[in-house]
């Protein structure tokens, strides 16, 4: 049955507005930039806009893969528009952002998967905007030769993200065409490749995963020495999406929270409105002041 359980009085939502949030609005509009804010139509976004916080999304609006929990269009992407990263980088330096977090849409008809396209974009903010701090946010890059995760390192960006999504156990019907041990991999090879590069993965609750997998999530990334993680409540974008199985209490959150850091992250976000990007910016200046 479709019957959904009722949103609890903790998923608050603020609508879009105020000032900081139309002027996003006009650069990102103006430098042709997509956001995942508005395509993964994120219950943040009128605090993180009105906050000049955003997540671009890159190499276009159509994504190759279909996972069900996903607003993202599936199907077969636009050509890869050269001028995209200096746009990228133009938007970043009219917002004024300390903390810029870019992420994409998953192109496996691309050789690359599209990990040039991201190290231009990287190279582009940080030649405009030297001290903004900049986190990706990557695709799994599955159906490419391993060399292309280097080309994605060494064009340096401060935090490499790639979110797990989800327990292994319910890959297969939430993010099909992916694989839980290959996106653990590359986060490993990832530390591998550069040490000082913080790392970062999350996942969602209440798709039907059960507390002892996420858990088991925890201790591997750990063991992939991933630095920061992230948990949020799932929530479902349209009625044709992944069901929500529960809303977890924002008690299970502290609980997870404190098992995460009990683990060894180094930062942890767990809370029902969590989202892989949600203030990313503000925990990470937190880190680095400490
Ligand atoms: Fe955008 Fe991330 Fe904020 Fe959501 S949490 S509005 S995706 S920056
Ligand atoms: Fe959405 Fe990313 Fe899955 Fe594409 S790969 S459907 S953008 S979550």
């Amino acid at each position: 049955d479709n019957a959904q359980p009722k949103k609890p009085s903790w998923i608050r939502v603020r609508a879009p507005g105020g000032k900081g949030y139309a002027e996003t609005h006009k650069i990102m509009r103006e430098n042709k930039l997509s956001t995942v804010c508005e395509e993964a139509a994120c219950p943040n976004a009128g605090e993180c806009w009105s906050q000049g916080h955003a997540t671009m999304m890159i190499m276009g609006e159509i994504c190759t893969r279909g996972c069900t929990f996903c607003n993202v269009a599936t199907g077969r992407p636009d050509d890869l528009d050269v001028f995209e990263p200096g746009r990228v980088a133009d938007a970043v330096k009219k917002l004024g952002l300390n903390h810029v977090v870019i992420t994409s849409v998953d192109r496996d008809d691309l050789e690359d998967g599209g990990a040039e396209h991201f190290a231009q974009t990287i190279r582009a903010i940080r030649h405009k905007s030297p001290d903004t701090t900049i986190e990706i946010l990557t695709p799994d890059f599955l159906k490419c030769d391993t060399s292309v995760l280097e080309t994605v390192v060494e064009a340096k960006p401060d935090v490499f993200n790639h979110n797990l999504e989800t327990v292994p156990g319910l890959y297969p019907t939430v993010r099909p065409g992916a694989r839980y041990f290959h996106s653990l991999r590359l986060l490993q090879r990832v530390k591998e490749l550069d040490p000082s590069m913080f790392t970062k993965s999350g996942i969602m609750v209440g798709l039907g995963e059960d507390a002892q997998g996420v858990r088991q999530v925890m201790d591997d990334m750990r063991a992939a020495n991933v630095d920061f993680i992230t948990i949020g409540q799932y929530l479902q974008p349209t009625p044709k999406h992944h069901a929500v199985e529960r809303f977890v209490h924002p008690d299970e959150f502290k609980d997870y929270e404190k098992a995460a850091y009990g683990k060894g992250f180094t930062m942890v976000s767990a809370t029902p409105l969590t989202r892989s990007s949600y203030f990313a910016g503000n925990d990470f200046e937190r880190l680095r002041a400490n």
